[in-house]
């Protein structure tokens, strides 16, 4: 079973993209949705969460994220604390999650899938690529947020050039689904050409 990465700024359309594989038959796993359902039922990891930020990190026994994600914003030793518990749980989630799939290949969709290492694990990658301002307009639209917290959010990620310089592939999404969904179409057929070959 290969594996295909797909990762992207926010607002990029990642999700977008993945939402045509899975209309091929493709199967996605979302990373950052499963991260986030592991922090919520992996007892394991609610442990090892709290041991490193207090109980606080947790409300009605469900994550408090925008709590989480402020204490460890302006921490990089709290922050690389919580991705050493995070990230090596959703490879391994990943690992047990594509065993159990069929077919020529599987997609991980994540954001940060070259900040958190989640590239070693795939035979190919693919970055979608949108100006900052579509970006912004995209999520702005999505989630209603102000421009300032969306930049935010982008400063957290790798810039476009760093994910481009390490991808196998790059789609363009700064038109209109139509356009969007041609490319996913080119980028599918040399997959299963490329990754059915080997
Ligand atoms: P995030 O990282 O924030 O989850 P994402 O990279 O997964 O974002 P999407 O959720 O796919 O991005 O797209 C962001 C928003 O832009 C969504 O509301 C989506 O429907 C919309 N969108 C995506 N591509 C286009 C397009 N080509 N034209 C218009 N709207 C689009």
């Amino acid at each position: 079973m290969k594996v295909v990465g797909l990762t992207g700024g926010i607002g990029s359309g990642k999700t977008t993209v993945a939402r045509y594989f899975r209309a091929e038959g493709i199967p996605v796993y979302n990373a950052d949705q499963r991260a986030r359902s592991l922090m919520n039922k992996s007892e394991v990891l609610k442990a090892q969460i709290v041991d490193l930020l207090g109980p606080q990190a947790y409300q009605a026994d469900r994550l408090n994220a925008d709590w989480v994600a402020h204490r460890v914003f302006h921490d990089p030793v709290l922050l690389n604390g919580l991705n050493a518990i995070e990230h090596p749980a959703v490879a391994e989630d990943f690992c047990c999650w594509s065993a159990r799939q069929r077919g020529t290949f599987v997609v991980i969709e994540a954001a940060i899938l070259f900040e958190a290492g989640f590239d070693a694990q795939c035979d190919v990658t693919i970055t979608v690529v949108a100006p900052a301002e579509v970006r912004i307009r995209r999520v702005q639209k999505r989630d209603d947020l102000s421009v300032a917290a969306v930049r935010v959010r982008m400063l957290r990620q790798w810039d476009d050039r760093e994910r481009m310089q390490r991808s196998d592939y790059v789609i363009w999404n700064d038109k209109s689904r139509a356009d969007l969904k041609k490319s996913v179409c080119e980028v599918y057929e040399k997959l299963v050409k490329r990754l059915g070959d080997e």
